[in-house]
């Protein structure tokens, strides 16, 4: 007979079995998993939410993942990137209003210019912060020397979702090509790790052709890499890509959100000190979406923080919330919303990984 969901809840470790029968939850055991998941996320990180503030820097990318609606092909987007200046006005912003860290994210590139305008920026912003600071990077693959030359210039932290962990879904989901090879992807989030970087991956939520197994072998793979942040969300379709032909075989929009809570609740139960963050995705389909991450076990959060006049062309997905915001009001709005979902905010801390930060010592 299959387990029942309370048994599962009282375990420490977990089959692929119990995971997708997690992830199957029905509405009244859901909310069984969720209150597991607060009570965990209470216990081992406590409260506190740390602030990213996110600079989309820019949508210039070379590369044409299906999904995306900045991939490369999509020639009806116009293109830019960030004055320095703005950049570190940006940073100022978050430094001044005790933000703790930022995101640095853009298409991939990897000419020697961009690699160098990279440096340049995270120099400048530790001057400006006298290193306080702390710089995430989310810019894709890269070399094992442009990583280092940017750990050097600053950033500790950096990104980089697989996207789905299957090789065999990440070849339906990208061209068939070098520049969008799987093990290539794996090999640069070991080379992450070798540098010193903190390393965060993730992936999205309600592909096409996706199963709960599929799911259950992504919360397995963020396992086994032992990885110290994670960042997902659900996939949301955009009329501009490739994917958007099977968009009547996704699952509802809200079953993708409620999926994409159960991923992290889940994530928390199984990884309790690692960093989860409530990403914009889950907001673009509820208003209250990254709350409902908080509550379940997310414990960091990136206001944006890109200038407003570029907000509406960085369009990976449709219905992307808060592009007409400036800084100020979504400073106010999002410190209401964590309140009201119980949370304090971390002002001027960097709330590292307590993951990264054990590991790092043993
Ligand atoms: N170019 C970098 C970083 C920017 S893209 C990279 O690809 O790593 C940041 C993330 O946006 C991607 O990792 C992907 O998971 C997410 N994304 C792209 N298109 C999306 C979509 N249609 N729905 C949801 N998330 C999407
Ligand atoms: Fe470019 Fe990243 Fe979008 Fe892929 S997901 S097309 S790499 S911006």
């Amino acid at each position: 007979m299959e387990k029942k969901l309370e048994q599962i809840l009282t375990q420490d470790t977990f089959t692929k079995e119990d995971l997708v029968r997690m992830l199957a939850a029905d509405e009244q055991e859901r909310t069984l998993l969720f209150a597991r998941a607060a009570q965990i996320k209470e216990q081992y990180v406590g409260k506190k939410v740390f602030y990213r503030g996110l600079i989309e820097f820019s949508n210039l990318c070379g590369k044409n993942c299906f999904y995306c609606g900045i991939r490369a092909g999509n020639a009806s987007t116009h293109r830019y990137e960030v004055t320095p200046e703005e950049v570190l006005e940006a940073a100022k912003y978050a430094y001044d209003n005790k933000f703790g860290s930022i995101v640095i994210q853009a298409g991939e590139r990897s000419d020697k210019k961009f690699v160098s305008r990279i440096s340049e920026l995270l120099q400048q912003i530790r001057e400006m912060s006298k290193g306080e600071l702390g710089i995430t990077l989310s810019l894709g693959e890269q070399s094992e020397e442009t990583y280092r030359e940017w750990f050097e210039h600053g950033a500790h932290r950096y990104l980089l979702r697989i996207e789905v962990s299957n090789p065999e879904l990440y070849g339906r989901y990208h061209p068939n090509d070098k520049k969008h090879d799987y093990q290539q992807r794996i090999d640069c989030l070991h080379t992450l790790r070798k540098v010193g970087y903190q390393v965060g991956t993730g992936v999205m939520i309600g592909l096409p052709f996706q199963s709960l197994e599929d799911m259950a072998d992504d919360l397995m793979f963020f396992r086994d890499f032992d990885i110290d942040m994670v960042g997902m969300g659900p996939y949301i379709e955009h009329e501009s890509t490739p994917l958007y032909q099977f968009k009547d075989e996704l699952l509802s929009k809200t079953d993708r959100f409620y999926l994409s809570l159960k991923m992290v609740a889940i994530l928390r139960i199984m990884m309790k000190d690692i960093n989860i963050a409530a990403t914009t995705a889950m907001q673009a389909i509820d208003p209250m979406g990254r709350e409902k991450a908080i509550k379940v076990g997310a414990n960091i959060i990136m206001p944006n923080l890109t200038p407003t006049s570029y907000r509406e062309d960085y369009l990976l997905y449709e219905d992307k919330p808060c592009t007409d915001e400036d800084a100020e009001e979504c400073k106010r709005c999002l410190e209401a919303r964590i309140h009201m979902a119980g949370g304090q905010i971390g002002y001027g801390e960097w709330g590292d990984s307590k993951h990264f930060e054990k590991r790092r010592k043993s």
